[in-house]
Formats: structure tokens, sequence, C-alpha cells
């Protein structure tokens, strides 16, 4: 029970990283509210744990963040895992490309931080963590122009966050995971042009030899929204199997 008391919102919640945090968010004793843009896999999330609270909530969408966040009484943390994968380099990211990976991968950290933390500065204390990746400013990845590009600016985004309210009793700092085996993941695999390839490349790229399961990043986000890192902020939390050894 290390969240025991928590009030929680899981942003991408339906699937893969966000849904195995929720889960185990829910079972460390924390009240969970799940929320995701996919009503109909939010429910399978129910089925699993009855006292997860469901949300459909577009991240993205300025109107429905407000209205979902107006709701809100009291939130210790955030944890934010909405993201999306373009796959290609500067010369195959078209503007509408550009604009879609801006505003899923930042812009809705921005919507949710902005409209949560006056709640947590009112108590003066929370946590927001935030799904960035290795792949950023810290690995330079073939193919993920777009995708490393806003992820190093959520690397950003949490030492910004993190310095300018150190003394509000905020924290907020970033998971940057290597490769883990989700959904969306399964998706970019079988949508390769030698699906097997590409599974055994994904694998060997990460010194260990295999992938991450959600799970393993759920503990991460486990201690980071918990008491026990009550002196960590700002940081940027690597767990990729050692990619970037
Ligand atoms: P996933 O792609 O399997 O699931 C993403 C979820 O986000 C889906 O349930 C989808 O419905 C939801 N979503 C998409 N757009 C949304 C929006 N606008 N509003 C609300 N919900 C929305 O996710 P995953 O692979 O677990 O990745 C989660 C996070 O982890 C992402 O930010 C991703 O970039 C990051 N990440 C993943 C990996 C990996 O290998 N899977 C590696 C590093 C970082």
């Amino acid at each position: 029970m290390r969240l025991d008391k928590k009030n929680i919102i899981v942003t991408a919640a339906a699937q893969g990283i966000g849904k195995a945090t929720a889960l185990r968010f829910a079972n460390e004793g924390a009240t969970v509210l799940a929320t995701d843009i996919n009503e109909d896999r939010l429910k399978d999330l129910k089925k699993e744990n009855d006292n997860i609270q469901i949300i459909k909530l577009d991240a993205t969408n300025k109107n429905e963040v407000e209205a979902f966040c107006s709701t809100v009484d009291k939130i210790d943390v955030l944890f934010h895992a909405v993201g999306f994968v373009h796959h290609g380099t500067i010369l195959d990211c078209d503007e509408n490309e550009f604009s879609r990976s801006i505003n899923v991968n930042v812009f809705s950290a921005y919507l949710m931080t902005h409209n949560l933390l006056p709640k947590m500065l009112k108590e003066k204390k929370g946590s927001i963590v935030i799904v960035s990746s290795a792949a950023s400013n810290v690995k330079g990845a073939p193919n993920r122009f777009i995708y490393g590009t806003t992820k190093a600016a959520l690397n950003g985004f949490v030492k910004a966050i993190a310095i300018d309210h150190v003394k509000d009793g905020i924290r907020c700092n970033a998971i940057l995971p290597g490769t883990v085996e989700t959904p969306s993941w399964e998706g970019r695999v079988n949508m390769a042009e030698d699906p097997i390839q590409a599974r055994s490349d994904f694998i060997a790229r990460q010194a260990m030899g295999r992938l991450a399961q959600p799970e393993e990043i759920a503990s991460l986000a486990t201690y980071l929204a918990s008491d026990e890192s009550d002196f960590v902020t700002g940081t940027l939390n690597l767990i990729d199997g050692g990619w970037t050894l």
C-alpha cells in the first residue's frame, strides 16, 4: 500500500504502460481515475479492477480537459502517458505529421499539467510523472525524428516545472523507457516490411537482449508517485535495458 490515500489521474490508461500503471497504482492503495480516448478499452480495464474509475478524455482537447479538470477536487499525482510514435526522418514528416506529434506528445502534457497543477499548489504537494522516452535528447534513434524531438521537449518541460515549483511542494519527473512490449509496439512491428526482422532488431538494440514489460515501467512510476521519492525532482529516469549504455 505504497500509495495509500493518494488520488491519482492516469492518462493513456486503456492499454500498455498507462494501463499497467493504473492497475499497479490501484493495487498500491491509490484512488485511480483512469482516462483515455479509447472508451471500449477503458471498460476492459474496469473489468480488471472495478475500483478504478474510468473517464473518456482526449488529452489534446482543451475544452474536454478543462471540463474534466474542473470536476477534480484533490489530486496528488498526475501520471501522463499519452504519446504517439511517428515513423520516419525529417523528410518523411510533413507539416501535418509535425503538428500532430507536437499536439499529442507535448500539448497534451501542457494541457493536463496546466489545469491540474493549481489544485496541487493548493495542497502544497504533488507529483507529476511524465512518460518521455530514451529516444529523445538522450539517444538518437533512427526514423524517430519528430518523436525524439517531442520527447526531448518533454524532458525540458519536466525540468522547467521542477525548478519553477520546487519550493511549492511540487515534484516533476520523467520516465524514459527503452522499448516496451505494448500493443502499439506490436502494431509498429507488424507494419514493418519484415516483421520478424523488425522484432529481433528491437530486441537486439537493448543490451539486456529483451524488451521491457509495461509492469516494469509501472514499478518505477510507483516509486516516483509515492512519498518514497520525496527528495526526487527534475530527474530523467532511464529504464531501457542498457540501450543507452
Ligand atoms: P500505447 O500506444 O500502447 O497506448 C497509448 C494509449 O494512449 C492508447 O490507449 C490510446 O488510446 C491513448 N491515447 C492516444 N491518444 C490519446 C489522446 N489524445 N488522449 C488520450 N489518450 C490517448 O502506449 P505505450 O506503448 O504504452 O506508450 C505509452 C507512453 O510511453 C507513450 O507516451 C510512449 O511514447 C511512451 N513510450 C513507449 C515506449 C514503447 O516501447 N512502448 C517506449 C518509450 C516511451
